[in-house]
């Protein structure tokens, strides 16, 4: 009998415990916002800090910090192709294959499931709507060069918003089809740039520049066009689903300046795209439950910011930024997480790792 009481006691006080605490030590994650750094090595990072003279950068804030392997399934060093595509759906894909396997099958991506959950989603990008990183969310082709095709997959996908250049994709097309008309006739709302947006708060919106087959101008002509994109993006899609959103933000053309070897240029798109970080940053501040994952698809330029004196017993006569390639490079990239869940991403992940934290986090098979 007295066994039997304190066991009914046991069992009492398990229930209430259980009643008290909190469902699982960490928050739920309910919106995830991946910005890529296209091309954005530790050296571009870096060279955004010494331009900062060493304040501190957005990226900074971060609560976790990773690094990720980036090669291809067929070269171990990745296109913005091959590695969006990894970090869209979970799996390893040729160099400038889009959304499909190497032998050219469709893979599910994170944003099109989330478009099956209900969820709402989104993309901004500097460059145009179609180009590889963009695609790789929402478009399953071989070739990334296919924009006609990525175009048309577009209108198709369900997306929410969508913010980037290079209207003639979508108006000056062989098949003669206007695309932005069929947008329009889904739903969309479709304008020409994120400054005709202030009084949209939620819905499908659609801002695309006529930058003909292009994509925006660098900064300082684009002006606070990423950081006004990615908070007006934010702000439509929480308002667009209570099932929460995933968003992907490009600051493309950190890639681009790098190609070409231009080290001013690259810390201005670095300066640009660190304000759209702290932009995303501190939606999370004011929306609890929501993760910030910043990380590059690959390094480019092969970027080193080495010492003008070989000699480093000297005190220092100014840094050389040296560029090893016109191309790509194979080095593993930074990732910084800020928000809920963000300590998850904290360690070495393969960027198709990156893909399957992110769908589990938000619950998506
Ligand atoms: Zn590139």
């Amino acid at each position: 009998m007295k066994n039997g009481v304190l066991r009914m006691w046991a069992v009492g006080l398990f229930f209430m415990l259980l009643a008290v605490m909190p469902v699982g030590a960490k928050q739920p994650v309910k919106n995830v916002v991946l910005m890529i750094g296209d091309g954005m090595g530790l050296a571009h990072v870096t060279s955004l800090m010494i331009d900062r003279k060493y304040q501190p950068i957005q990226m900074e804030r971060a609560q976790a910090v990773g690094l990720v392997k980036t090669y291809s399934a067929n070269n171990r060093v990745t296109d913005s192709a091959a590695s969006a595509t990894a970090y869209a759906t979970g799996k390893k894909t040729d160099n400038s294959k889009l959304g499909v396997d190497p032998e050219g099958n469709p893979m599910e991506t994170i944003l099109e499931k989330a478009v099956e959950e209900g969820m709402a989603t989104g993309v901004v990008v500097t460059t145009f709507l179609p180009h590889a990183t963009p695609a790789a969310f929402f478009a399953h082709v071989n070739k990334r060069y296919d924009y006609s095709d990525i175009a048309a997959q577009f209108v198709e996908s369900g997306i929410t918003v969508a913010m980037g250049g290079g209207r003639d994709h979508f108006t000056k097309r062989d098949d003669n089809r206007d695309l932005l008309q069929e947008l329009e006739q889904k739903g969309y709302l479709v304008v020409d740039s994120v400054e005709k947006l202030d009084e949209v708060t939620s819905g499908r919106t659609v801002a695309i520049y006529p930058t003909k087959k292009g994509g925006l101008p660098g900064p300082p002509e684009r002006g606070d066009y990423l950081p006004d994109a990615t908070a007006k993006m934010l702000e439509i899609l929480g308002n667009s689903s209570k099932k929460g959103f995933f968003a992907m933000i490009e600051g493309s053309d950190i890639d681009h300046a790098s190609h070409a070897n231009e080290i001013e240029e690259v810390i201005a798109e670095m300066r640009d795209f660190d304000r759209a970080v702290g932009v995303a940053f501190d939606y999370a501040d004011e929306h609890p439950g929501t993760l910030v994952i910043v990380l590059a698809d690959h390094e480019t330029g092969g970027l080193a910011l080495a010492s003008n004196e070989e000699d480093f017993t000297q005190s220092e006569s100014g840094i050389k930024y040296c560029f090893s390639t016109g191309g790509h490079s194979g080095v593993m990239i930074p990732l910084f997480a800020y928000g809920a869940g963000a300590d998850t991403f904290g360690r070495v992940l393969d960027n198709t790792e990156v893909n399957r934290l992110m769908c589990e986090i938000l619950g998506l098979e």
